[in-house]
């Protein structure tokens, strides 16, 4: 919770505190429920969001009478908390079952992140005693397959990769038929995010995911977004959701904007749990993502 606290630094000063200057001051009058409105818009938590948020504090700020600026920050702790759906199973599905390794799919748009949270959360798991197989099936750009090969180097994982150009499909198969040989605990597969159209984008991943399903199941495709483009990041996530069934969400970056908001939207309009967040470029800055924690960072 430190660590959140400290990397969310510049969150606080967004957010938290404006809501807490707000909420705390007492009365409000409809000029303060519009300043409340602009600070979550301002946030990135789009307008059905913002709506539902300003509907609930408005009829328990009423209901509860609050008059200070503890009980304030106490309902806003519980409504923001709500909000993110803490009862949602956010464990990443990256254990073995059936005698067979865990399979993740790694996706997103190049740039947000996606080779380095494949290279963390290797990490993560080698070091909590796991077997583990990456694949890198990012094959359009050299870069980064060397970029996770060095990952998989630092981490102790066998790391899979192709010439450059190669069908990323048969990378990923080739990843996911040396994990079951080596009886790996998981395959986590780098897959390539070239954006460029919607049809080129099934043509790339949908094959990946095809020729995967054929050899085993997958249990996890992780969708990476970088927390810093807001809208965008929305966008692309509709996308790749069109195309793939995205099991769990990295936030990316979130060390690196003060709009936290876009946590809660992206759960909302997606309809699939924020799993994890990337904290930083370092090897140890992923973290779970946890409503509690998260909510007590942003208000501290
Ligand atoms: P990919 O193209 O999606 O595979 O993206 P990369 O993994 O290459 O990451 C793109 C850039 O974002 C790199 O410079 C990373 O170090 C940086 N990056 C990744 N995750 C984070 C994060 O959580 N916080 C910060 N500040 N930078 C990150």
């Amino acid at each position: 919770l430190e660590r959140l606290r400290g990397r969310l630094a510049r969150s606080r000063s967004g957010l938290g505190q404006s809501l807490l200057g707000l909420l705390g001051a007492g009365e409000l009058d409809d000029e303060s429920w519009e300043d409340v409105e602009a600070t979550l818009l301002a946030a990135d938590l789009g307008p059905e969001m913002t709506a539902e948020l300003i509907d609930t504090l408005r009829t328990e700020l009423a209901a509860r009478a609050v008059r200070t600026a503890d009980q304030a920050k106490q309902l806003l702790r519980e409504v923001l908390i709500e909000a993110l759906r803490p009862e949602l199973d956010r464990s990443v599905r990256a254990l073995p079952h059936d005698g067979r390794p865990a399979v993740l799919l790694v996706v997103g748009v190049n740039g947000t992140g996606k080779t380095t949270t494949t290279g963390k959360l290797a990490r993560v798991l080698v070091s909590n005693g796991h077997k583990v197989v990456l694949g890198a099936a990012d094959t359009f750009r050299a870069a980064a397959a060397e970029q996770l090969a060095t990952w998989g180097e630092r981490a102790g994982a066998t790391v899979i990769r192709g010439p450059e150009g190669a069908d990323p499909a048969s990378v990923a198969f080739d990843a996911v038929k040396r994990g079951t040989e080596e009886g790996a605990d998981a395959v986590l597969l780098d897959t390539a995010g070239r954006l460029h159209t919607k049809t080129g984008l099934m043509d790339e991943l949908g094959k990946v995911k095809r020729v995967v399903s054929r050899q085993s199941q997958v249990d996890e495709v992780l969708l990476v977004l970088d927390a810093t483009t807001g809208q965008n990041g929305l966008t692309q996530a509709r996308v790749f959701g069109d195309v793939v069934d995205v099991t769990g969400v990295v936030l990316t970056k979130l060390d690196g904007t003060a709009k936290g908001g876009i946590v809660f939207r992206v759960q909302r309009e997606l309809g699939v749990p924020v799993k994890l967040v990337g904290l930083g470029e370092g090897p140890d800055d992923l973290a779970p993502f946890e409503p509690a924690a998260f909510v007590e960072a942003l208000l501290s």
